[in-house]
């Protein structure tokens, strides 16, 4: 899917080309992606008005429209962006996965293009924005300067989900997916079946610098590389999309794990499984009872190497 760093890029790209421009025409192809909240169809919802803003909010898209209308855009595995010049659009006919277009003043088109039809594509209000599901219940922007260690320490210590699904829930973090979740763990050193109270506050520390690091080269890169917004650009990275080669970093073989409802590719020396995976639940704080912010489980006895304050495991050697 087009993920943070991709969606920086589509944003930046959109919004030089589209601020300020009038829908001169609007049309929609498979109906499936789109979901009216104001009366009428989609054209007359759009035409004649001018551009406001085009920006990134999570992993969505949203163009703020003339007089309060919103188009906020989630493009799920694989909807694209793409921009036509006049002549383009005068050309290329509408593929049949055509979610929508619109066709701007000065002739250039936009148009979102939906393979699998899993997007969704929100008509709104201004005032009727915060009904869209998901978006209006993300969690903190992982970009923003609201995401700093406190932050990041506060929204973690409620955790007892594994690393890598507590990095792609979008109602904690807005918005990390698949690719980056692997990567990110990759630079923090994390395997990606550890659990989040098993963190040291060492871990932490590293995921946090990683969470930043990873997804600003990316968008660098992105940036630099400047494709047109349909193009996805993947292949700088570490170990999305690499099981079965060697780790640029170690040599040893790139794996794939199932993590929760996904995939996860990582790299077995550089993100070892600690034994912290196979706590012994029963020797760990009663479960439903949260752990205190400053204190997360400690051992009863002396603290395992490295200082750290973790759940005492099981003897398995
Ligand atoms: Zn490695």
């Amino acid at each position: 899917m087009p993920e943070l760093p991709d969606l920086v890029h589509v944003a930046n790209v959109l919004s030089g080309a589209l601020v300020g421009r009038e829908v001169a025409s609007a049309r929609t192809g498979d109906p499936t992606v789109l979901r009216m909240m104001v009366p009428g169809d989609f054209a007359p919802a759009v035409v004649g008005r001018a551009v406001r803003s085009i920006e990134r909010r999570g992993h969505f898209i949203r163009f703020a429209l003339g007089d309060d209308r919103v188009l906020v855009v989630n493009a799920m595995l694989v909807g694209k962006y793409r921009l036509l010049g006049p002549d383009e659009a005068a050309r290329e006919k509408d593929p049949v996965a055509l979610g929508f277009a619109l066709a701007f003043d000065d002739g250039r088109e936009l148009r979102y293009v939906d393979d699998k039809r899993m997007g969704k594509v929100y008509v709104t209000t201004l005032g009727d924005e915060a009904r869209i599901p998901v978006y209006a219940a993300l969690g903190v922007d992982v970009l923003s300067p609201d995401f700093d260690r406190a932050r990041f320490a506060e929204i973690a210590r409620r955790r007892r989900d594994q690393v890598r699904p507590f990095l792609m829930d979008k109602g904690a973090l807005a918005s990390i997916g698949n690719a980056y979740a692997d990567e990110i763990l990759f630079e923090a050193r994390l395997h990606p079946k550890t659990f989040v109270r098993t963190l040291s506050a060492d871990d932490r520390e590293r995921l946090f610098v990683a969470i930043g690091t990873v997804l600003r080269a990316a968008i660098d890169e992105i940036a630099r590389r400047n494709e047109p917004p349909e193009v996805k650009v993947r292949d700088f990275l570490a170990v999305r999309g690499r099981a079965g080669k060697p780790c640029r970093r170690c040599g040893t073989t790139i794996r794939e794990v199932r993590v929760g409802d996904g995939d996860a590719c990582f790299c077995p020396t550089c993100q070892p499984a600690t034994r912290s995976l196979f706590v012994d639940w029963s020797r760990v704080s009663d479960p439903e009872q949260p752990a205190s912010p400053e204190a997360p489980v400690k051992p009863p006895k002396s603290p395992a190497a490295g200082g750290a304050a973790r759940p005492r495991r099981r003897s398995r050697r």
